[in-house]
């Protein structure tokens, strides 16, 4: 007889409640250690499991939508968080909103009632003892507490371990004027197939790093749209941005800003050209409209492989976001962007999952333990909890002694999961889900709406392939650890 397999979560939030969920619905007794109450965050309220830490919404709910079809494959994985958000559900449209209060609570009691789930209240100060058949997942989340982290740091090196997020906004494609907009490197120095990535290239903090370009601008490596100002749109957009609100500022936020990655609102407070010597320089530009370099400009980067997004370069900020869309609609070109997202800085503490993580969510100098959640390099609720259900089902697999595989990257679940282990470390950002980490389809028809819905469709089919081949492979020995 094989001795008895159990698996240790640190962390109850959405990833690690998931991930306890999971395993112990395969008959696998589980040792949840959260912190909370003993100890607080900056940001948690309550003592309750996978509590939501600010909006109360798991985004889009349709197949047109990427986050649509990553709720789905979570759906037909069992996922006990969007079992929860369904019964606790608010009106919210198109989107999947909650009642905040009743479903961490309904989370909580959920896990509370499994007979092979432990919920064990303390702060964990290192990483716990793992082996194969005692695998522990580590989902402590953007606000891992400080000893925990120190320990992490030890294991995967300084310079993969970040605590700070720098996110600059990124619009959508065809939302950018292209009469004004132009496309250009400075120096002109584009370099043929450099430039898209695998990732979403983009501005992070990096505690151990806090010099160098991560949040700097245009690096000659790839094309560039180009938002062309004169002096006196310049000074009226200086002006605005000086005077625009910014978001409430956390304790944690009030922290020092590195260099590398200053919010734009700081920087323009420094002085009215600081940003045109910085991410506004238009040195090495010449606009093709006026056949000069502009008095300033603003740069555009391509953010996913469908080319559908692009991140503004350098423009990390914490304006509030109804802010952001009234100042940065000022910069030519962008008078009719949609924002896919609003810049952010703020406390997150990941790892750079290319350097450190398996596409099993696996610590590659270490496979027995797991990282989950935020922590792993992914972003948002829904993300988080797609890690999680996933590092339990192979952490419950590895236990048992089954083979650890993870889905098709035709799956969003599945391209997650690539895309932390996959994407360009050298400029990693933690990602959403989007139709852009999945690869395009073979034979591409229709129009946008329809070739998503068709990346949803094969998605589908895929995960019920991968689950298929699943069941053969685990069910026997998983219902009897
Ligand atoms: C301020 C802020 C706002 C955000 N707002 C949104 C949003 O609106 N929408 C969205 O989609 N995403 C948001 N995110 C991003 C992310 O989706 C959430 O942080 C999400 O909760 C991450 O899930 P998680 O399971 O990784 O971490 P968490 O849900 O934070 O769970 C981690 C758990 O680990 C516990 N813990 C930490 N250290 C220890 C330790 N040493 N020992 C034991 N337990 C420990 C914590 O108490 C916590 O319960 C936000 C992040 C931050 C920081």
């Amino acid at each position: 007889m094989p001795p008895p397999c159990s698996v240790t979560i640190v962390g109850a939030g959405l990833a690690g409640s998931e991930a306890a969920w999971q395993i112990a619905s395969l008959g696998i007794p589980v040792r949840l250690l959260e912190m909370r109450p003993v100890r607080a965050t900056a940001v948690h309220k309550t003592a309750d499991c996978a509590e939501l830490v600010c909006s109360n919404s798991f985004r889009g709910d349709k197949l047109d939508n990427a986050v649509g079809l990553l709720k789905e494959e979570m759906r037909r994985l069992g996922s006990l968080i969007l079992k929860t958000a369904e019964a606790c559900r608010v009106p919210a449209g198109a989107a999947l909103a909650v009642d905040r209060d009743r479903f961490s609570q309904a989370v909580t009691a959920a896990l509370q009632a499994h007979p092979l789930i432990t919920l064990v209240r303390d702060e964990v100060t290192t990483i716990p003892e793992s082996h194969d058949r005692a695998p522990v997942i580590l989902a402590t989340g953007p606000l891992t507490s400080d000893a925990l982290a120190a320990d992490l740091l030890r294991l995967v090196g300084g310079e993969h371990l970040y605590f700070y997020d720098a996110i600059s906004p990124i619009v959508l494609a065809d939302s950018i004027d292209r009469s004004k907009a132009f496309r250009a490197s400075r120096w002109d120095r584009s370099l043929r197939g450099a430039g898209a990535g695998t990732g979403t290239p983009g501005p992070s903090g990096n505690a151990a790093a806090p010099s160098g370009p991560a949040c700097g601008a245009d690096d000659g490596q790839g094309d560039y749209l180009n938002c062309p100002m004169t002096r006196d749109q310049y000074e009226r957009f200086y002006d605005a941005l000086t005077h625009a609100e910014s978001a409430t500022v956390h304790d944690f936020d009030r922290e020092k800003f590195f260099e590398g990655c200053l919010p734009i609102e700081v920087m323009a407070h420094r002085g009215v050209d600081t940003l045109r010597f910085g991410p506004m320089k238009p040195v090495g530009l010449v606009d093709p409209a006026t056949g000069r370099e502009p008095y300033a400009a603003v740069q555009l980067r391509q953010d996913n492989l469908a080319a559908d997004h692009f991140s503004l370069v350098g423009f990390q900020t914490q304006l509030k976001w109804g802010e952001q869309a009234r100042v940065l609609r000022m910069i030519p070109g962008l008078e009719q962007a949609e924002f896919v997202r609003y810049g952010m800085v703020h406390r997150n503490t990941y790892v750079n999952g290319p350097r450190v993580l398996a596409d099993t969510w696996q610590v590659r100098v270490r496979p027995s333990l797991f990282l989950a959640g935020q922590m792993s390099g992914v972003e948002g609720y829904v993300e988080s909890a797609a890690s999680g259900l996933l590092a339990g089902l192979h952490a419950a697999a590895l236990a048992v002694g089954d083979p650890v595989l993870s889905p098709p990257r035709t799956t969003a679940i599945g391209a997650l999961a690539f895309y932390v282990s996959h994407a360009d470390p050298t400029r990693y950002d933690p990602t959403n889900i989007t139709f852009g980490i999945m690869p395009p389809l073979d034979r591409p028809r229709g129009g946008k709406a329809q070739r998503k819905l068709a990346l949803s469709a094969r998605a589908l089919a895929d995960l019920e392939q991968w689950l298929a081949g699943r069941r053969r492979t685990t069910a026997p020995s998983a219902s009897h650890p």
